[in-house]
């Protein structure tokens, strides 16, 4: 391969073939085999590698990344990014927490439990609450509950259906034990996303207190509703 000596800046050495065997980075002046250089197509640099060596390239990265300019616009882009793209994230996460090993499940579930155990511990001795939620958020959503049953209660219902309520409930305080307690649960949510269940009788089951997290208000356009509890 024929070269004009000027046409490159700087030292360099080929082969037969005339790849690149080594040649002097411009940056730090030293001369180095073509391995210490970044491969680039010849459309960039005619002998295919690089003019600045890796460790001369990653040093000016380095430098650039750390002015505080940098640093502040990568700041703003990041907040950007997480704030346009926060659907798409939340879908990711919850994609790769669904698709946890076997291994990280096991993990999970022990760390619950020794977490559970210490919450339950604290919570009898009375360092703290045994509510997440603070209590003025707490009676929100109990107002807003029992506005909602309100509303959904059709003027038809009779005292035998008030009746049924009060023994359903009766029923699900006297199911609880040590480690489950039991909630009235409406079938078909009184406020789901895409539908207003009735409060009637026949809209209600004993669920577990988890049981009734998990379903939350999901909805699956069925009567029996029950395709929540695949939900993992
Ligand atoms: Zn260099």
């Amino acid at each position: 391969m024929e070269h004009n000596p000027n046409h490159f800046k700087g030292e360099f050495q080929l082969d037969e073939d005339g790849t690149c065997i080594s040649r002097k980075c411009l940056r730090c002046e030293i001369v180095k085999p073509a391995q210490e250089f970044s491969k680039v197509p010849p459309k960039i640099n005619k002998l295919g590698v690089n003019s600045r060596c890796k460790v001369c390239v990653r040093e000016s990265q380095n430098l650039l990344r750390n002015t505080p300019e940098h640093k502040e616009k990568m700041k703003r882009y990041n907040q950007e990014y997480v704030v346009k793209n926060a659907e798409v994230l939340y879908e990711k996460r919850k994609r790769k927490y669904h698709n946890r090993s076997q291994e990280k499940r096991e993990k999970d579930k022990i760390e619950k439990a020794i977490y559970s155990r210490k919450r339950q511990a604290l919570i009898k001795a009375g360092k703290i609450s045994r509510y997440i939620i603070p209590k003025e958020k707490r009676n929100m959503y109990a107002k807003r509950y029992v506005s909602s049953k309100r509303t959904s209660s059709p003027p038809w219902l009779t005292k035998e259906h008030y009746d049924c309520f009060d023994f359903l409930a009766i029923l699900a305080s006297l199911m609880k034990s040590e480690h489950t307690r039991y909630a009235l649960d409406h079938i078909i949510p009184l406020r789901g996303k895409n539908v207003c269940g009735l409060h009637v009788p026949w809209n209600i089951q004993i669920l577990s207190s988890s049981e009734n997290n998990k379903k939350n208000n999901r909805f699956d356009g069925t009567y029996d509703n029950e395709s929540w509890r695949a939900y993992v």
